[in-house]
């Protein structure tokens, strides 16, 4: 079985969820702080049109459906804390015979506006919306496109800055679907915490992301390209690990190509973006009588967050841009903290650890 990632299937389950989000959220937000989103679909995408192309502010891409649009095809983004919106307008191919969609309980839609040559505009100011959608009302000779959603709203809505589309396979083990979508919904919302991590310039991360459960696969995960692989056996086991994808889609955007770049670093920058942004205080406790800052994983994430703490906050983005140009060479960190590796390294093992504030991690995109 291959399908792109939730494409609406699970409609009424999402609904409810994006419905408990939406309660159990603060009602009150600061003015600066965006609402993020997540879109779904339930057309399936014609690649590389990905559905996050519809709010990506870049009216040059687009989402488009691989089949012609159908009666009840649907685009919908769905709001993590309700908005009062003062103004939407969506631009789409040749919709003609449809409709602009709101919902204020995230389980029922109002018809707003209707598309004419393409396009929609709904200016009316309301509180407590918590999706937007785009629905086909008969059937078409062409796919279901849409070029740009725009939305005016108090607070702001995120626009996706890296836009990006799981494509999963879970032929393997297809009762691990739910999960895996759930996987990939996860990593879909860290991929621009990951991106902006990662960030180097010009560089533009992958925008299509393939995921499959093999049962063939007796590790945990492995990433090559951008294509991850995970152990059906291991995830049947450790339903909670969503972390560990959140790792490999880390190694995805790291998209070092060759080089001398050291295992242990590699493993440590993906541990560390996961470990100390992903889910802070998940890491555990590091042996320091046994721990060294080259054995990769938990051990480097750890000793990277205590030079990002000591010597350089931006220390994980520089190693990273020197990893994916090809540029690392040891003696980076002399340069940027004037002590070599190895003193760095015992002096890690001889600090005290910091304080490992455990936070809530968000698992219901
Ligand atoms: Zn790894």
């Amino acid at each position: 079985m291959k399908r792109t990632s939730p494409g609406g299937a699970l409609g009424t389950a999402r609904a409810l969820t994006a419905l408990a989000v939406s309660l159990i959220a603060p009602t009150c937000l600061c003015a600066g702080e965006p609402v993020m989103a997540r879109v779904e679909s339930n057309a399936p995408t014609a690649l590389p049109r990905i559905r996050q192309h519809a709010f990506d502010g870049d009216p040059a891409t687009d989402f488009a459906s691989s089949r012609n649009a159908q009666v009840g095809d649907q685009l919908t983004l769905w709001f993590e804390k309700p908005i009062k919106t003062h103004k939407i307008e969506v631009a789409t191919g040749r919709l003609d015979a449809g409709s602009l969609e709101i919902s204020r309980n995230g389980r029922t839609f109002e018809k707003v506006a209707a598309f004419t040559k393409g396009a929609a505009r709904w200016a009316t100011e309301k509180q407590g919306v918590s999706a937007v959608r785009v629905i086909c009302d008969r059937a078409m000779d062409h796919p279901l496109v849409v070029r740009e959603i725009v939305i005016d709203s108090q607070p702001r809505v995120a626009r996706f800055d890296y836009p990006v589309e799981f494509v999963l396979d879970c032929q393997d083990a297809p009762r691990m679907l739910p999960w895996l979508e759930k996987a990939a919904r996860i990593c879909e919302r860290e991929y621009p915490m990951i991106n902006r991590e990662l960030a180097s310039a010009g560089f533009k991360p992958p925008q299509i992301i393939h995921m499959a459960l093999k049962s063939s696969y007796d590790g945990v995960a492995a990433t090559s390209g951008d294509r991850i692989v995970g152990s059906v056996e291991y995830f049947r086991r450790n339903l909670h690990d969503f972390g560990a994808m959140v790792h490999e889609t880390t190694h995805v955007v790291q998209h070092y190509q060759g080089g001398d770049n050291p295992g242990w670093l590699v493993e440590g920058v993906s541990d560390y973006v996961r470990f100390f942004k992903y889910e802070p205080g998940h890491l555990g406790p590091i042996r320091r009588s046994s721990a060294r800052y080259d054995h990769g994983y938990r051990e480097s994430a750890a000793f990277l967050a205590f030079l990002v703490h000591q010597y350089d906050p931006t220390i994980v983005l520089k190693l990273n841009a020197a990893m994916r140009h090809g540029t690392y060479k040891e003696s980076i960190f002399e340069t940027l903290t004037r002590k070599s590796l190895q003193s760095l390294g015992e002096e890690w093992l001889g600090s005290e650890p910091g304080p490992a504030k455990k936070q809530e991690v968000k698992t219901s995109p």
